[in-house]
C-alpha cells in the first residue's frame, strides 16, 4: 500500500480504489470461500503491477497470476537458438529488439555473438532496419520479427517499406504470436482456475473491444481491457471483482480513450495485406495451431525462414521453469532457481531477461515480500 502511495500520480484515488478492491475481494472469499483470481495477460502489466506495488498491496485478497504476454518468455528455445544461430552467419546484419540480446540460446546469447564480432544491432523503431539495409546494400539486413499484435503490424509495415523502396537485402525471421489462440489454449486446458482476465491495453488498440467476444460466449469468462497508470489497473482489478462477485460475465473497456470496439484498422488492413496465420510454437506448450502470422507467399522475397537456411540441435535442458511461469502455473519464487541460480546478472530463462517477464518483475520489486 505504501508502494502504491509512493509511486502512484494521483494517491488520491488509488488508496480508496485498494480499500474498494479488498472489500470486494472479502466478499467474494465470503461467499466462494476462496480468493478471486484474475490473470493479467500482457508482461508490462505484470511489471506495472510488480512496480507499483499492487501485487504485493493485495496479495492476501486477490490472485494476480501473469500470463503469457511477454514476447520473449514465450519464444520457445529452439527458435531463440536459431536465431543465434542465424546471426553466426557471414555478410549479415541483425537487427532485433534490446530485450532479446541476453536471451539465454542453448550455448550462447546473440550478445555473446555481438561481443565476438558479429553485427547485432538494437533497434528502438523497428522501421529503422529497412533503413540499415539501404545504407548497407551489400549485406543482409534481418530483423527479429518477435511480438504480439502490439509491434506485428510494424512488421507488415516494414515490408510495405521495403517493397516501396526497392530494398531487396532486406528479411523479417517472423516468430509473431497472438493472444486469442493461447488464452484459448489456457482455458481448454483447464490448468489454472480463473475469475477474470485484465486485457492488455496495448494489443487491445489494434484489436479492439468486441474482440475479446469469445470470452463471454464461449468461455463464459470475463475481461476488462486495462491502461498501465496505477488507477487504471486497480479500477480494472475492482471491475473483475465486482463481475465475479455478481457471477456476471462482461467485457469492459477501461481504456476507452485508445481501445475502440473495433480496433486499429489501418493496422489491422497491413496484417491482412502482408500476413498469414500459422502454426507456433510456444515455450513450456508447444505448437498452438494458427497462433502466429508469418508473411504471405507472394512476400517469400522478405520472408528470412526462406532465404537462409539455420540447423540447431536439440535445445539443451535446463532447470529453468518459465514454461510454467508464462501458463500461470507457478509463481517466479515457486522455481528453486528463482533469486539463487538465476537473477537479472545471471539470468537462466527468458523470464529473468525480457523487461516484460514475470521473474524480472518479480525479482525486481517483490522479492522482499514474497
Ligand atoms: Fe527460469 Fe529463472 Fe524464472 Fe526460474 S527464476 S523460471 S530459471 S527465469
Amino acid at each position: 500500500m505504501l508502494e502504491i502511495l509512493k509511486q502512484s500520480n494521483n494517491p488520491e484515488i488509488c488508496k480508496p480504489l485498494v480499500e474498494k478492491v479488498i472489500e470486494k475481494a472479502k466478499e467474494f472469499q465470503l461467499r466462494f470461500g476462496r480468493n478471486p483470481a484474475f490473470m493479467e495477460v500482457c508482461g508490462s502489466h505484470t511489471m506495472a503491477l510488480a512496480r507499483t506495488g499492487i501485487k504485493q498491496a493485495l496479495k492476501e485478497y486477490v490472485n494476480l497470476i501473469s500470463g503469457p504476454g511477454c514476447p520473449v518468455c514465450v519464444t520457445d528455445q529452439r527458435s531463440i537458438d536459431a536465431m543465434i544461430a542465424l546471426a553466426e552467419g557471414e555478410n549479415r546484419i541483425i537487427c532485433t529488439f534490446g530485450d532479446m540480446m541476453r536471451v539465454p540460446g542453448s550455448e550462447k546469447t546473440l550478445l555473446d555473438s555481438k561481443i565476438a564480432g558479429k553485427d547485432i544491432r538494437v533497434l528502438y523503431s523497428p522501421v529503422e532496419a529497412v533503413k540499415v539495409a539501404e545504407e548497407n546494400p551489400n549485406k543482409e539486413v534481418i530483423f527479429l520479427g518477435i511480438g504480439f499484435e502490439t509491434t506485428i503490424p510494424i512488421m507488415a509495415l516494414m515490408v510495405g517499406e521495403a517493397e516501396k523502396r526497392a530494398v531487396k537485402n532486406f528479411s523479417i525471421w517472423m516468430a509473431t504470436k497472438l493472444v486469442e489462440p493461447v488464452l484459448r489454449y489456457l482455458l481448454d486446458s483447464g490448468d489454472v482456475q480463473l475469475d477474470g482476465f485484465l486485457l492488455p491495453g496495448h494489443v487491445s488498440i489494434v484489436l479492439g473491444e468486441d474482440s475479446y467476444r469469445y470470452l463471454v460466449d464461449e468461455y463464459q469468462i470475463s475481461g476488462v481491457i486495462t491502461g498501465f497508470e496505477t488507477a487504471e489497473l486497480l479500477s480494472g482489478i475492482y471491475k473483475l471483482s465486482d463481475l465475479a462477485m455478481q457471477g456476471h460475465v462482461s467485457i469492459e473497456n477501461n481504456h476507452p480513450s485508445v481501445v475502440s470496439k473495433t480496433g486499429n484498422q489501418v493496422s489491422q488492413e497491413w496484417m491482412a495485406k502482408y500476413l498469414i496465420e500459422c502454426d507456433e510454437v510456444w515455450r513450456g506448450i508447444g505448437v498452438i495451431p494458427k497462433s502466429g502470422l508469418d508473411l504471405k507467399p507472394e512476400y517469400d522475397q522478405y520472408n528470412a525462414k526462406k532465404i537462409f537456411t539455420v540447423t540447431v540441435g536439440v535445445p539443451k535442458k535446463t532447470k529453468c521453469r518459465c514454461g510454467e511461469v508464462i501458463r500461470g502455473l507457478i509463481s517466479p519464487n515457486e522455481c528453486p532457481l528463482f533469486g539463487k541460480a538465476c537473477h537479472p546478472m545471471n539470468p537462466i530463462g527468458p523470464c529473468m531477461v525480457s523487461s516484460e517477464g514475470s521473474c524480472s518483475a518479480y525479482y525486481h520489486y517483490m522479492r522482499e515480500s514474497i
